[in-house]
């Protein structure tokens, strides 16, 4: 299985920014072993799709929970299928601390993205005071069965403790690994042998120096990165140390 190196934009780019990005990616890029794709602010995907090199594929970082209608201002699995969109992140915990998005909410939207052939990457992850209790497995765990309820095995689970993202503060790749390995274990008694296909990613300040020891684990399956996906050159160095 190769590893996925999901590229978390957030709020950053316009469509111009997100153009010369690619060029510069472009010039450089060689595919290696590691699958890419960009989670992309909506507005900048249709310019993605016409600028990214091959190999490099396309993502959102969110989707509508309802199929189509009267939602103002939401984006459906269906717009996002029809734009080429491989992946969407679900229940980022930027989504579920400013959005109050529920692990209900977080599932109905991975099963949507489903429906549409999207793949979606469930984000789960505990806050600091959850790890200082010694809680985060349990803690990690419960929110994975309640962002997974009726969600196909078509899926890639992103575990991102809260304390490490965009502070710098990296978890240790045991850390990354003590997780993901429960993680694995929880996916292979909801989806049995199926379990063996699905990735499980690492997120939170991941960079191209620290990279390499954390996907080495043999339960970590690649990185959601967010501030090191911003600069073309980084992600290079990503894609060569995997
Ligand atoms: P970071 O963000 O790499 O900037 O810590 C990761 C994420 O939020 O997905």
């Amino acid at each position: 299985m190769k590893n996925l190196l999901a590229l978390n934009w957030k709020m950053n780019k316009t469509p111009s920014e997100a153009r010369s990005w690619a060029a510069e990616l472009t010039e450089r890029f060689e595919e290696g072993d590691a699958e890419l794709a960009v989670m992309a602010p909506f507005v900048t995907i249709p310019t993605l799709a016409a600028n990214l090199p091959a190999g490099v594929g396309l993502g959102a970082q969110d989707v509508s929970a309802h199929e189509s209608g009267a939602y103002t201002g939401e984006t459906s699995a269906a717009m996002l299928a029809d734009l080429g969109v491989r992946y969407v992140v679900v229940g980022h915990s930027e989504r579920r601390e400013y959005h109050a998005e529920s692990d209900a909410t977080v599932a109905a939207k991975a099963k949507l993205a489903q429906a549409n052939g999207v793949t979606p990457i469930v984000c789960v992850g505990e806050k600091l005071d959850v790890r200082e209790k010694g809680e985060h497995v349990a803690y990690t765990l419960e929110q994975l069965a309640g962002s997974l309820d009726g969600v196909g095995a078509d899926v890639v689970v992103a575990y991102e403790p809260v304390w490490a993202i965009g502070t710098g503060k990296t978890a240790t790749a045991d850390d990354a690994e003590e997780l993901a390995a429960a993680i694995r274990t929880a996916l292979e008694q909801r989806y049995g042998k199926r379990a063996a296909d699905i990735r499980v990613l690492y997120g939170g300040s991941v960079k191209p120096d620290n990279i390499a020891s954390i996907c080495a684990k043999p339960n970590v399956n690649g990185a959601l990165v967010g501030g090191a996906s911003l600069k073309a050159a980084d992600v290079l160095g990503m894609n060569d140390a995997l």
